[in-house]
């Protein structure tokens, strides 16, 4: 059973290109649509590689695949800084949607929402420093949500997931 979901955006466009399917287990389209990457959630309980050491799970979160669901907002293509955020900033009912499929997940695989088991790829590379996820920006910034600081989205993001589990999954 997975341990946690690692909430990414794949600084693409709107839909996912095909490396967005190998590395992520769901992605969410700009238009809110929930669509499944080629790997399979359980793809994670033991990460493994084949002889040409091509990645069999969804490499989504350097040092911390194992027993995580990788989601991603399809988005963020170009993103420099709240002041220039490119030409795909995650929209709001793309983002409301994420915070639903969370939600889901949450309930499905009985994942607890704390700081350690709903996080963004953003916090994991904060409190894994030695591991390649150190420095990733996903996701510092909330197009829908501007005035939440950086250090503040995945606490908002939580916040959100809590709401949705309690008044929208059922
Ligand atoms: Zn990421």
């Amino acid at each position: 059973m997975p341990k946690r979901i690692i909430i990414h955006w794949s600084a693409g466009a709107y839909n996912p290109n095909s490396v967005d399917f190998q590395h992520y287990h769901i992605m969410i389209t700009g238009d809110g649509l929930t669509i499944e990457g080629k790997f399979p959630i359980s793809a994670n309980e033991v990460c493994k590689e084949d002889s040409k050491g091509n990645a069999l799970y969804a490499a989504h979160t350097g040092g911390g695949n194992t027993g995580s669901i990788g989601l991603a907002y399809c988005a963020m293509a170009g993103y420099k800084n709240p002041q220039n955020v490119g030409a795909y900033p995650i929209k709001p009912a793309q983002l409301e949607a994420g915070f639903f499929k969370v939600a889901q997940l949450c309930k499905q695989y009985n994942i607890p929402i704390t700081k350690e088991t709903v996080l963004t790829h953003y916090e994991f590379g904060k409190t894994h420093p030695k591991t390649s996820s150190k420095g990733k920006i996903d996701i510092t910034y909330l197009p829908s949500y501007p005035t939440v600081p950086a250090a503040e989205v995945g606490d908002f993001i939580r916040s959100k997931v809590a709401w949705y589990l309690k008044n929208k999954v059922s």
